[in-house]
């Protein structure tokens, strides 16, 4: 066994079905009595939820913010602030996925107030210290253990309402933080339990959510391995995948989930030379994958019926060298070498949509 270091990150759980109720007492908990709420525009309706929960328990929101964007802009974070202050909240609650969590850091990091946090979909912001911001078109990401949200409710029940093509790119988005902390330069062996048993989950649960978005069981069992892959991203270093994914989304002003989705298998058959340990554990929790990972993604992705080019969402084929560019311009740390041609071809593969090789 290699030697290793271990932290584990703070922060409290609580899990389940209906487990909302129990967001007056996590309140409680924390000495508080103001929460303000937070959502996206498009879940305005759904947040509304937790106000007779919160009044039922004699708590008052000091207010509802429904402004969350995506990319965290901190013009929107600014206003946000301007109306915590204003409606005298002494805590905050965010709704939703990524975008309403980043907003809840952005001002849980700014004025020291607690942060709860009930996420809606798998991308798993809420298990890291890490927040992304974007001032005039540029977007800086930033880690301090301060910006880790203090409680995280997983309600499976305010999952049942995330579309299935949703659930499956915002899942495999989860299982990127798994796979690339199965290679990072810090894992550990607490990681890789939780990397394969979060993957396992994911990739036997998201096909029967894409068929069978109702079911109970299955979106359970998604949340569930979504929790253990943010965990993954929250402890340790991320690679290829999610630097090209960051590249690629903020140049060229891509989707998301969507890219992870389709990055994952090509940036795994990038770094499958020099990653064979991973590589094999992988296979092993991935349904279909015949002892080959690669083979493992791809045939979770087509029962996902997801779109596999970026092309779809709007990348010209020029845009592959000058992504190439950004990339070999900007280095980090990654189990391979960064190699100009072979990374040519993995992001052409992207952009087209072909089937990985593991033959770069
Ligand atoms: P999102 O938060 O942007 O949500 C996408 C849309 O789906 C929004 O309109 C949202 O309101 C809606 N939605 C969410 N849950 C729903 C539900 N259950 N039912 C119906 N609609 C629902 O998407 P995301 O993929 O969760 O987050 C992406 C953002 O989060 C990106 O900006 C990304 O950079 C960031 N992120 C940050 C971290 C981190 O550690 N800092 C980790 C993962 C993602």
């Amino acid at each position: 066994m290699q030697p290793f270091e271990y932290n584990a990150n703070p922060g409290r759980v609580v899990f389940g079905s209906g487990s909302i109720k129990k967001l007056p007492d996590e309140v409680k908990r924390l000495n508080k009595s103001k929460p303000l709420l937070l959502s996206t525009p498009q879940q305005a309706d759904q947040v509304k939820a937790l106000e007779p929960i919160l009044r039922d328990a004699s708590i008052e929101p000091a207010g509802l913010f429904s402004e969350a964007t995506m990319h965290t802009p901190t013009h929107v974070t600014d206003k946000a602030l301007e109306y915590t202050k204003e409606c005298g909240a002494d805590c905050v609650i965010s709704f939703g996925g990524g975008s309403t969590i980043g907003l809840g850091k952005a001002i849980s990091i700014r004025t020291g107030l607690d942060h709860i946090c009930i996420p809606t979909t798998y991308a798993g912001s809420e298990m890291t210290p890490i927040l992304g911001e974007t001032a005039e078109g540029k977007k800086t990401t930033r880690s301090d253990p301060k910006i880790l949200p203090g409680t995280v409710i997983y309600d499976v029940d305010f999952t049942m309402t995330l579309p299935a093509s949703m659930s499956a790119t915002s899942g495999v988005n989860a299982i990127a933080h798994a796979v690339e902390a199965l290679y990072a330069r810090n894992t550990n062996p607490i990681m890789t339990l939780l990397a394969l048993e979060g993957t396992k989950a994911l990739a036997e649960s998201l096909p029967v959510i894409v068929n069978s978005p109702q079911d109970a069981d299955a979106r359970a069992k998604a949340q569930y391995g979504a929790w253990l892959c943010a965990m993954c991203l929250g402890s340790v270093g991320m690679a290829l995948h999610h630097k090209l994914c960051h590249t690629l989304g903020g140049s060229f002003n891509l989707p998301h989930a969507e890219t992870h989705t389709i990055v994952l298998p090509h940036a795994l058959a990038y770094n499958a030379p020099k990653i064979p340990d991973a590589m094999k554990k992988l296979a092993d929790v991935l349904p279909g994958s015949d002892g080959d990972a690669i083979k493992g993604l791809n045939v979770l992705l087509t029962k996902l019926e997801v779109k596999r080019g970026l092309k779809d969402f709007g990348m010209k084929e020029d845009d592959v060298d000058k992504a190439v560019e950004i990339a070999v311009g900007n280095p980090y740390w990654n189990p391979r070498e960064i190699e100009k041609e072979p990374l040519r071809e993995t992001i052409r593969r992207c952009w087209a949509g072909d089937e990985a090789k593991a033959d770069l």
